[in-house]
C-alpha cells in the first residue's frame, strides 16, 4: 500500500478530537483495507509488530536527528535548534524536507511494505556497526518520502504518532466496520484483543465477520496476555455484599506481577506490560521447573522480595531495581531473593482454563504447585462465609508485612484485561496514587544539570491531566535509593520539547507517590492538586495506561472529605 494513503488517515485522526468521528474515519479505512494489508494496521498503531512482540523500533531522538541531517543534508545542530522552537521534530521534519526536496517533492514511491520492512531490521541490530546501519536504513526511507510523510516517518521512529486514538477507539472502528456496531460483536471483538494482542490476526477474523472464530481466539503459551485486574472495597464487609458468599480470600502480596508461561522444559516470564523479564528472574525459572507439575501451563502471580538474613518480606520498592536489569543479575539474585505466590492458573496442559471457574482453577493449582516457602507457594487463601474469620485472616495478612487481601468470587472466569468487580482488594486506607511523569524542570545550584523537578499526571479518556510536582523524596546519590542522576537519564530519552529549563516529557515512566491531601486546584489540568506528593518508587512494571484516573482521583478526594466531616 502507498504510505501516502496511511498518512491520509493519521492527518484525517489527528485533525478531528471527537471520539465519534474517529471511529468512523478508522471504520472506513478498515472496511477499505484488503486483508493482504493487514500489517499496515501495526503502523497505523506507530508499530511493526503485534503489541505482545518485544521487537521494538528503539530509536533514539538522537539517530533521528542524525538521519534527517544526512538525509536533508542540514546541519545537526541546526535541526536541534529548529526542534526547540517548534516543539515536535515530525514538523520540523516535515518543515526541512519542503525547503530541501524541491525537486523530487512529494513522489508517492514509498510504500508501507518497504517502510515496515527497512524498520523491522532495526531491532536485529547490535554490536560494532550498527548504528550507520541503523542510520542508512532509516535515511533511505526519508529520501524517498514527501514532506507529510518525512513528518510521520520520524513521528513513528521516536515512537510519538500524535495521532490520539485509544484501545477503545479501535475496538469500536472493527465493531462499526464489520458488525454495524452490535453490542454483543463489541464485546467479542475487545476479548480477542485481549488475547491475543494482535490487531491484524483480529481484524482479518472481524473482516470476513465471522464472530464464531473470533470467539475461539485464544491464549497461547509463549505469547504474553493482558492481566486481570482488580476493583476496590473499603472493608471486608462490603467485599461479601459484593460478591456474595462464601468467597476465596487471599494474601495481598506486596510485589509485582508475573506472567509464568510454561511448555516442555521452557520457562518464559512476562511482566504486566507484555515485556519478557525471563532473564532477570533465573531462580524464578528454577523453582517453576522443579516444584510445579504440568506439561504446559500459564501462572498468574506475585512476585515478592524478602529479606536473606531476617527472611521478613520486603515492601516492592526493595526489589523493583531487579525488574529491568540486564547485568549483574547472579549479584542481585543473591542480595534481593524473591518468593514467587501463585494466586490463579490461565492454561494447563493444552487447555485454556480462562472460561472456567475460580474455583476450578484454583483447585488445579493447589494440586500442581510444590509448596516451598522462600521459593513458590500457592497464595494463601481461605474459602469461608464468615465475616469474623475473614478479618482475622485480613489481620493477619497485615502483620505479615502485605499489603492487605483479595476476596475472589468463586463462580467468576478469568477476564484478560479487565478491571472486573468479582476480584476486590481491601487495603489500608493509605494515601498513594500510581502517576506518570509528562514534564519536568532543570535543576538549579548543586542540581544543575538534573532534572530536578517533575510533573505529574494522572489518566482521564486517553489524556493526561497534570496534577502536581514532586521533588521529594528521591535521593542525591544512587545507592541510597533512586537518584536524581537516574531519573534524569531516564527522562532525557522521552524529551519531546524543551522551553527554557522546562521540559515536556513524553508519558512513558509510572511512579508511585504518597501525599498528605488531595486538594481541588485551578492550577492543574486535573482540577486537582496533591499536598506534600513524596515519590516512593519507580513502577517499570506498570503501563501508563495503568496509572490513577481522574476519577479515582476524584473519589480519593470525596472519601477524604467525608472522613474530616465525621472525625
Ligand atoms: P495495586 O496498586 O493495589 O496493587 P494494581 O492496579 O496494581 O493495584 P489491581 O489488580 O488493582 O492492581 O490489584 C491487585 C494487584 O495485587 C494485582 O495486580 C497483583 O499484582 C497483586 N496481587 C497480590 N496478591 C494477589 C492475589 N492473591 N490475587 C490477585 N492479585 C494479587
Amino acid at each position: 500500500m502507498l504510505y501516502s494513503k496511511l498518512v491520509e488517515i493519521y492527518e484525517a485522526l489527528s485533525a478531528n478530537t471527537k471520539r465519534l468521528e474517529k471511529t468512523k474515519i478508522l471504520a472506513d479505512f478498515l472496511k477499505d483495507l484488503h486483508e493482504s494489508d493487514k500489517e499496515v494496521l501495526y503502523l497505523m498503531l506507530g508499530q511493526i509488530y503485534p503489541e505482545y512482540s518485544e521487537k521494538k523500533i528503539g530509536v533514539s531522538h538522537q539517530l533521528a536527528i542524525k538521519a534527517l541531517a544526512k538525509a536533508t543534508a542540514t546541519n545537526e545542530k541546526e535541526i536541534v535548534k529548529e526542534w526547540k522552537n517548534i516543539g515536535d521534530i515530525g514538523k520540523v521534519a516535515e518543515k526541512l524536507i519542503k525547503t530541501k526536496k524541491q525537486s523530487t517533492l512529494d513522489s508517492h514511491v514509498l510504500t508501507t511494505e518497504k517502510i515496515l520492512n527497512n524498520l523491522r531490521k532495526l531491532p536485529e541490530l547490535e554490536g560494532k556497526g550498527s548504528v550507520e546501519k541503523k542510520l542508512s536504513l532509516i535515511v533511505e526511507l526519508l529520501t524517498s518520502a514527501s514532506s507529510l510523510e518525512t513528518k510521520y516517518l520520524i513521528r513513528t521512529l521516536i515512537e510519538d504518532l500524535r495521532i490520539g486514538i485509544q484501545d477503545s477507539t479501535i475496538k469500536e472502528a472493527l465493531s462499526q466496520a464489520f458488525f454495524d456496531k452490535d453490542k454483543e460483536a463489541t464485546k467479542i471483538i475487545e476479548s480477542a484483543l485481549d488475547k491475543s494482542n494482535d490487531l491484524a490476526v483480529v481484524f482479518k477474523i472481524a473482516k470476513k465477520g465471522r464472530l464464531k472464530e473470533l470467539e475461539k481466539v485464544s491464549i497461547e503459551i509463549g505469547k504474553p496476555i493482558k492481566v486481570m485486574l482488580a476493583q476496590k472495597v473499603k472493608n471486608i464487609h462490603e467485599g461479601f455484599e459484593a460478591l456474595g458468599k462464601p468467597v476465596a480470600i487471599e494474601y495481598k502480596y506486596d510485589g509485582f506481577r508475573l506472567l509464568i508461561h510454561k511448555k516442555d522444559d521452557n520457562v518464559t516470564l512476562f511482566t504486566r506490560r507484555l515485556e519478557n523479564a525471563t532473564k532477570q528472574f533465573p531462580e524464578v525459572v528454577l523453582y517453576v521447573k522443579e516444584y510445579v507439575k504440568g506439561d504446559s501451563f500459564m501462572l498468574d502471580a506475585e512476585i515478592v522480595g524478602y529479606d536473606k538474613k531476617t527472611k521478613e518480606y520486603q515492601p516492592f520498592q526493595a526489589i523493583s531495581q531487579r525488574i529491568k536489569r540486564k547485568h549483574d543479575i547472579e549479584k542481585l539474585k543473591n542480595e534481593l531473593p524473591v518468593e514467587i505466590n501463585v494466586f490463579d492458573i490461565v492454561y494447563y496442559n493444552g487447555k485454556s482454563l480462562i472460561n472456567e471457574p475460580f474455583e476450578k482453577r484454583t483447585a488445579i493449582l493447589k494440586k500442581i504447585i510444590k509448596n516451598h516457602p522462600y521459593k513458590i507457594i500457592a497464595a494463601k487463601q481461605i474459602i469461608t462465609k464468615d465475616e469474623k474469620k475473614a478479618e482475622e485472616f485480613y489481620k493477619k495478612a497485615l502483620k505479615d508485612n502485605q499489603e492487605g487481601v483479595m476476596m475472589k468470587k468463586l463462580q467468576a472466569v478469568y477476564q484478560p484485561g479487565k478491571r472486573v468487580g468479582h476480584m476486590l482488594k481491601i487495603k489500608p486506607e493509605e494515601r498513594d496514587l500510581d502517576l506518570i511523569i509528562i514534564g519536568a524542570e532543570y535543576g538549579k545550584g548543586k542540581r544543575v544539570g538534573w532534572l530536578s523537578s517533575f510533573i505529574l499526571a494522572c489518566y482521564d479518556n486517553g489524556k493526561y491531566l497534570e496534577i502536581g510536582k514532586v521533588g521529594t523524596g528521591i535521593k542525591e546519590k544512587t545507592e541510597q535509593g533512586v537518584s536524581f542522576d537516574e531519573l534524569t537519564k531516564k527522562l532525557k530519552l522521552y524529551i519531546i520539547e524543551e522551553h527554557g529549563r522546562e521540559v515536556r516529557i513524553k508519558p512513558k515512566l509510572v511512579v508511585s507517590v504518597t501525599y498528605q491531601e488531595i486538594q481541588k486546584s485551578p492550577t492543574y489540568s486535573s482540577g486537582f492538586a496533591l499536598r506534600f506528593p513524596r515519590f516512593t518508587a519507580l513502577r517499570p512494571d506498570r503501563n501508563p495506561s495503568d496509572i490513577a484516573t481522574l476519577s479515582e482521583v476524584k473519589k480519593d478526594y470525596e472519601k477524604q472529605k467525608r472522613n474530616w466531616r465525621y472525625g
